[in-house]
């Protein structure tokens, strides 16, 4: 997917993030973060995410197991003294328990 304004490949994509019903789809690049109605700060920590995503992926499917804590946080997709870290903690176990499930198929 590409972004809609330049054409160069979009790292936001709006249907992830659902700013607003009007919105509800749309992709950017960096570059155009702002037309999308996110502030550069915003832009930088969805990029962030993408990339710890990307990462947590790719270490799943080479170590085949569910991470530990202390992995996810060293790759990024557990924030340590984020109120919400045993939701995320549960959430990333059961994301790779599909990416383990998936990839034996
Ligand atoms: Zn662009």
């Amino acid at each position: 997917m590409n972004c809609q304004i330049c054409g160069k490949p979009a790292s936001i994509h709006l249907t992830d993030i659902s700013l607003s019903d009007e919105k509800s789809e749309g992709h950017y690049c960096i570059d155009h973060a702002r037309e999308a109605g996110l502030s550069p700060q915003q832009a930088q920590s969805m990029r962030d995410r993408q990339a710890a995503m990307t990462g947590f992926i790719a270490y799943v499917k080479a170590n085949r197991r569910v991470l530990t804590e202390d992995e996810m946080q060293q790759i990024g997709v557990l924030r340590p003294g984020d109120p919400g870290v045993t939701k995320s903690l549960e959430y990333w176990k059961q994301i790779a328990q599909l990416i383990l499930a998936d990839d034996e198929e």
